[in-house]
């Protein structure tokens, strides 16, 4: 990925991985700053023309960097389900994307202070076992040769056996690891999703090659059909792409599959609309239920029945989860 600018914060410059960053982008600008939010969190700025002369953030996370789930995502049957933000925004641009609506910038935010999330995990420890997404604002695996966070949060699992990680992507890294509480969870979409609404994602059949070799490789591998997106023939695309992705992989020797369909908080949606006059997505006319915007119930219902269906043929129905 390109970055034009360079914006550090002026505590974290010191640290060695902020200095391990720059030294990998010789061609972008150093703009030294005082805080992130004073570029982060600026008023009306071009969410969407920031996608395409994208500026990177180095910073120190202050505050609260470990969630706890949110009720729109899926938590795989844990009780203790949290999140961790060691980076903010992606390289992709998911039109569907609910950090369109979440965040004022599209630049890409990577903290520096590592050894805190260790200190906040370390704290939380009556809150085991623990399954901790912490690819969840962004995607680390994409980022992974830049910033090294990926690695880091597999050598944090491998030091804590009672919390499962997951490092969710859409794109199609080597994976060469099998560490036993390490989930590596590739978004599946169909080939027409993918060109119309994954701007920058890896080809959906270079995912499904990914997750094959990781899953020879002897790591734990997650599918992720969700989020599914009602496009006009949304069954034959999908029925195409479970028979691509069962012709690759043994179905049965995933750790699970999870099955959703589009929502996003009723707030995000109407900011992504303010931003993006044209999306498709964005102004589709979703039903609004208790703050979530989704497809309306029957039709909701309807998408996930018939991808579990497909997916049913190859898998227990006990390692299929839907949202809701
Ligand atoms: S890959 Fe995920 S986080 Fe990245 S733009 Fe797409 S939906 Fe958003």
């Amino acid at each position: 990925m390109r970055f034009t600018h360079i914006y550090v914060e002026e505590r974290a410059a010191g640290y060695p991985l902020a200095k391990e960053i720059i030294g990998k982008l010789p061609d972008a600008v150093i703009v030294p700053i005082k805080h992130y939010k004073d570029v982060f969190d600026r008023k009306k700025q071009d969410v969407a023309s920031q996608k395409d002369h994208n500026s990177l953030i180095i910073a120190v996370r202050d505050g609260n960097r470990v969630f706890e789930g949110a009720p729109v995502c899926q938590s795989f049957g844990y009780q203790h389900f949290y999140y961790a933000s060691s980076m903010m925004n992606c390289p992709f641009d998911c039109e569907y994307c609910y950090l369109k609506g979440m965040y004022p910038s599209s630049y890409m935010v990577v903290f520096v202070n590592l050894d805190d999330y260790v200190r906040d995990i370390d704290d939380m420890s009556g809150r085991r076992p623990m399954y901790l997404c912490a690819s969840f604002d962004t995607d680390l695996l994409a980022m992974n040769s830049l910033t090294g966070h990926a690695d880091f949060w597999k050598e944090l699992a491998r030091k804590n056996d009672d919390i499962l990680v997951e490092l969710r992507t859409k794109a199609a890294p080597e994976i060469t690891d099998n560490i036993a509480n390490v989930i590596y969870a590739f978004t599946l979409s169909p080939e027409e999703v993918v060109s119309k609404y994954e701007r920058y994602t890896a080809p959906v059949s270079a995912r499904i090659n990914a997750a094959a070799k990781a899953l020879e490789n002897g790591a734990k591998v997650r599918l992720c059909f969700d989020p599914m997106i009602k496009i006009p023939d949304y069954k034959e695309a999908y029925k195409k792409l479970i028979e691509e992705t069962a012709a690759k992989i043994d179905l049965a020797k995933l750790t699970d599959v999870s099955v959703g369909t589009f929502r996003i908080s009723a707030d995000y949606l109407g900011k992504m609309r303010k931003a993006y006059p044209d999306s498709e997505i964005a102004w589709y006319p979703y039903a609004v239920k208790d703050g979530v915007a989704q497809y309306e119930p029957e039709t909701d219902k309807e998408m996930q029945e018939y991808v579990c269906a497909l997916l049913e043929k190859h898998i227990g129905r006990e390692k299929i989860f839907t949202w809701n």
